[in-house]
Formats: C-alpha cells, structure tokens, sequence
C-alpha cells in the first residue's frame, strides 16, 4: 500500500484539476465505522470532470480498469475525489458511476465521497446492492482533504423479506 498525499497545485484557481483517491480498508472501528486510509492516485485534466471519455485523465477506461484491480486485489473500498469551489454536489456523472460501482460490487460495501477543496464538508455515500436494488446511505461529514485516515460509518444493517425490507439502526 503506497499513501500518496494530495497535491494542492492543482486546486490553484485557473489550473484546477480534481484529483481521485482510493481508500484502503483498515478495519473496523466500535462497530459502527471503517477505518479507511485516503490515498491520492490520479489527477484529472484541466476543467474536466468525466469519467467515461477515453482520454479524459483520472476518468480514462484505463484508471478505472485500475481502481477495479485495486478493488479486487488490494483492499481498496471505495474513492473519493475533489471538486472546484461552487461544485459541492454530486455531478450527474457522480450518481451514473457509483451506481455502476454497486452493480459491479453487489453486496459488498463501497464507499464514494467528494469535496469542494475550498470546504471543509465531505459529503458520502455508501453503495451496496440488495435483492436486485441498490442502496445508498448518504452521510456527510467535516474533514479536510489532507486528511488520510476517515473513520466512515457502517451503514444500517438491512435484511431482505419477501415482501419488505428490514432496516436496524
Ligand atoms: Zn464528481
């Protein structure tokens, strides 16, 4: 596992690029959260957001090919990247792409966050996929995007019946 910290020349205004990180497993705190380690891989092009255009930096078929490998081989659970001040939501792309993560990673949890750099309010949701439905907890919460180690909370527990689902907090 290599930890690569952010690198803030790439949040000066006019040459903002967002950067992708991966976050590591490191296990589960009180039950109630994981312990991830945020690890800064990739850096988007210039003004560009996509994660589905060929040749669009952190977005290329190639990186994502990577975080899947990262995914199945190295205990990654999930990504977070930045966005430019005044883009504080998830992008359209954003929904497309973690519901594309569910669907690929079917129960297992995976977490997806962004952050506007000029904040301090990350904001989260954590994926998984029951009875054919995905499902997103949403949660946020105040961290920096220097930080490395988030404790990340454990979505409620859900079980599946026939005709309903069951949701313990
Ligand atoms: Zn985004």
């Amino acid at each position: 596992m290599k930890i690569n910290s952010i690198d803030m020349q790439f949040h000066q205004t006019g040459n903002f690029r967002e950067q992708l990180a991966v976050l590591y497993m490191d296990g589960i705190y009180a039950n109630t959260h994981v312990k991830v380690i945020r690890s800064y891989i990739s850096v988007g092009l210039p003004g560009s957001v996509g994660f589905d255009n060929n040749d669009n930096g952190w977005g290329s078929t190639e990186m994502w090919n990577k975080v899947d490998n990262m995914i199945e081989k190295e205990g990654v659970c999930g990504v977070f990247h930045t966005h430019p001040t005044g883009f504080d939501t998830f992008s359209s792309l954003d929904w497309q792409t973690m519901i594309a993560f569910a669907k690929t990673y079917g129960k297992r949890y995976l977490w997806y966050g962004i952050q506007e750099v000029s904040s301090n309010h990350e904001q989260w949701v954590c994926l998984n996929m029951l009875s054919h439905k995905v499902f997103r907890y949403h949660f946020d919460f105040n961290s920096s995007v220097n930080d490395k180690v988030l404790l990340l909370p454990l979505p409620p527990r859900v079980k599946v019946y026939e005709d309903c689902f069951d949701i313990s907090m």
